[in-house]
């Protein structure tokens, strides 16, 4: 019986770096907000992928496929197989952090339903190459069969690493095998239109040591942005395939893409040591973030090719920002830590983590936002235990939907969460997130235990207390979030230390017992957007610790979100339940009209007749849960 706790278990394994990653053995959340989700993840989230990818017939795929039957029957869009991938990640890493022999007995099941799809050369997908089906590698901008590939091992991947057994590697390996001999050095010059094989196959490599797949990773992330694409209505900068990655100075296109291969990238660049091409993607993402990022950290603010528009252009009630591109910001953003150790990188993962990734599930686990509006005008429908949702954008949380990557996606986050907590290096352990939760690790010195309580976010002290050391010094590090900074206070054992900038460092032997408490300042701040975004000019928001609030008008209230202005000088009082309470004007006229019936006028809208009330704005990830609703988190000022 393999161990069921291997050492391994994280999302990500650079082989180089600043930070070692802390593994799902290592770190273990006990209580507060992520635990529940996680929760929630492993009792509902998973048990409803499995009931609707088995109703749907995606997992049926694999079996008509293996006896060769008739594909023509074969169901869903041609990525179905990645959701099932996606879904088998989730899994493995739930097993991996609870240890449950039924999950590791499910995944070896389905291990050997879907090796039973794969060809006697490795090459596997239910969509391509029987007869009836298009040719293998025939439509590689749309066909998703390298990206299929990718996910499948990152599920072997998750699988191994969770010291499960080899199963879905060796059928993983063959995959990877079959697309370095088609794709490599001397093979087919051409890329997947949907970035994702890259990640995957360089995570392989860490994980089985086989040096061809690090090579293919840098060849795809090479060939990338040389016109190997046909020409797409959207243009090429649709699959990035517009300009070399080393060459770009921002994500652009299919944000999810974009994210995807901008991870890929920094895997081959922190495993070939290249700091060119980790340069290139920072100064992306830098960039990225500061001009085409919602407060909320959602990326992509176009429906209509699901990408990231120009600079500057961010309208609320039209974004897109769907969650699969927060799992991926997440994704490139913790890559980036571990890379670097700037700790700029973990806020934005708290930013997503709190803003995107926990909005997206409703409280079941049953029901999902795809894309994640700033401004909801219409009332959002009430979910439909059965339905399926044909359209991906914008709406209440729905149950599925014809394209449901985004499912899985948060499913294969919240199971590995543990992962993205806490780094360690040579000199000691470094917290990024807080939640309550036990860290035990080995340093070169000796042995560290930590258990760290807090109710973050609703309250802002953080406390943990050293439960191991190793006898010599060492050094615990506490990230200062970017809202709090200069406004931190640090205690050792009740005596008040200097708080760095970005950073709260305490060195010394820390014996057991030792306690150390940060203390960050969660009350309510506004939030003024950057002059140069035409869509929120004039409008604010607030904050409170990692939330992002939001003003959410329960259908029936009689609270018209049209017509809200805020005195920002009225100030913000913290209220209960994570949010803050603000006194609004409720305009009695909401503009002027000229002759011909149109919304424009000689003269502006006028506010004598307002109404002031005063109203609770909720942490955003909230919205939506109490029955149909309007909302905004931008709001005018008045
Ligand atoms: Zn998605």
């Amino acid at each position: 019986m393999p161990s069921p706790h291997a050492r391994t278990a994280a999302p990500a394994l650079p082989g180089h770096g600043r930070l070692r990653p802390l593994t799902l053995d290592e770190v273990h959340l006990t209580d507060g907000l992520w635990h529940h989700l996680q929760q929630v993840n492993g009792e509902a989230t998973l048990d409803h992928l499995r009931s609707w990818t088995e109703r749907l017939g995606w997992v049926q795929a694999f079996t008509d496929a293996s006896a060769a039957g008739t594909p023509a029957d074969r169901r869903g869009r041609e990525f179905t197989d990645s959701e099932i991938y996606k879904y088998a990640e989730a899994v493995a890493w739930e097993a991996a952090r609870t240890g449950s022999p039924a999950l590791l007995e499910h995944l070896e099941k389905l291990a050997a339903t879907v090796g039973s799809a794969q060809a006697e050369d490795g090459y596997l997908h239910t969509a391509f190459g029987r007869p009836g089906q298009p040719e293998r590698w025939s439509d590689l901008a749309f066909g998703h069969e390298l990206y299929c590939a990718g996910h499948l091992l990152q599920a072997a991947v998750a699988h191994a690493r969770s010291g499960a057994g080899e199963a879905w590697l060796q059928i993983a390996r063959r995959v990877a095998d079959q697309v370095c001999d088609r794709f490599g050095p001397d093979g087919v010059q051409a890329v997947c239109g949907h970035p994702e094989i890259e990640t995957a196959l360089v995570e392989l490599h860490r994980t089985t040591g086989e040096p061809r797949y690090l090579q293919q990773a840098a060849l795809f992330v090479e060939r990338r942005g040389r016109g190997t694409l046909p020409p797409h209505e959207f243009g090429a900068a649709y699959f990035l395939d517009d300009e070399p990655v080393r060459e770009a100075e921002v994500l652009r296109g299919h944000a999810v893409r974009a994210l995807y291969l901008a991870a890929g990238a920094v895997d081959v660049a922190v495993e070939t040591e290249d700091t060119e091409l980790l340069q290139s993607v920072l100064t992306q993402w830098q960039n990225t973030l500061a001009r085409r990022t919602y407060v909320t950290g959602g990326m992509g603010s176009r429906h209509q090719d699901e990408a990231f528009s120009d600079d500057w252009v961010l309208p609320a009630d039209r974004a897109y920002a769907e969650t699969c591109a927060g799992v991926a910001g997440v994704m490139l953003a913790w890559r980036l830590l571990l890379a670097t150790g700037d700790a700029r990188h973990a806020d934005v993962v708290e930013r997503l983590l709190y803003n995107v990734v926990a909005t997206s599930p409703g409280d079941d686990g049953r029901s999902f936002f795809y894309a994640n509006t700033l401004h909801q005008r219409t009332p959002t429908e009430l979910p439909d235990p059965e339905g399926e949702s044909l359209a991906f954008g914008g709406g209440g949380r729905q149950p599925w939907f014809e394209v449901s990557c985004c499912l899985p996606n948060v499913a294969r986050l919240l199971a590995s969460l543990d992962g993205y907590l806490a780094t360690a290096d040579d000199d000691g352990v470094q917290l990024h997130q807080y939640a309550s939760c036990d860290v035990a690790t080995e340093l070169p010195a000796g042995r560290v235990g930590l258990q760290v309580r807090t109710r973050y976010p609703d309250e802002g002290s953080v406390v943990v207390t050293v439960t191991e050391a190793p006898g010599w010094d060492w050094t615990l590090s506490l990230r200062v979030p970017s809202w709090s900074r200069g406004r931190a206070r640090l205690t050792v054992d009740g005596v008040e230390q200097a708080v760095g900038h970005d950073t709260a460092v305490v060195h010394g032997s820390l014996p057991a017992g030792t306690t150390v408490v940060l203390e960050l300042d969660t009350a309510p701040r506004w939030t003024f957007p950057d002059t140069r975004i035409d869509a929120v000019r004039g409008c604010v928001t607030a904050q409170r610790g990692p939330d992002v609030l939001c003003l959410d008008a329960t259908t029936g209230t009689d609270l018209d979100l049209d017509r809200v202005a805020v005195d920002v000088a009225a100030g913000l009082a913290p209220a209960d339940g994570g949010g803050a309470q603000v006194t609004v004007q409720v305009r009695p006229d909401a503009g002027p009209r000229d002759g011909d019936g149109l919304p424009y006028g000689e003269a502006p809208a006028h506010l004598v007749g307002s109404e002031q009330r005063t109203v609770d704005l909720v942490p955003y990830r909230r919205w939506g849960r109490t029955g149909s609703s309007t909302m905004r988190v931008w709001l005018p000022t008045a």
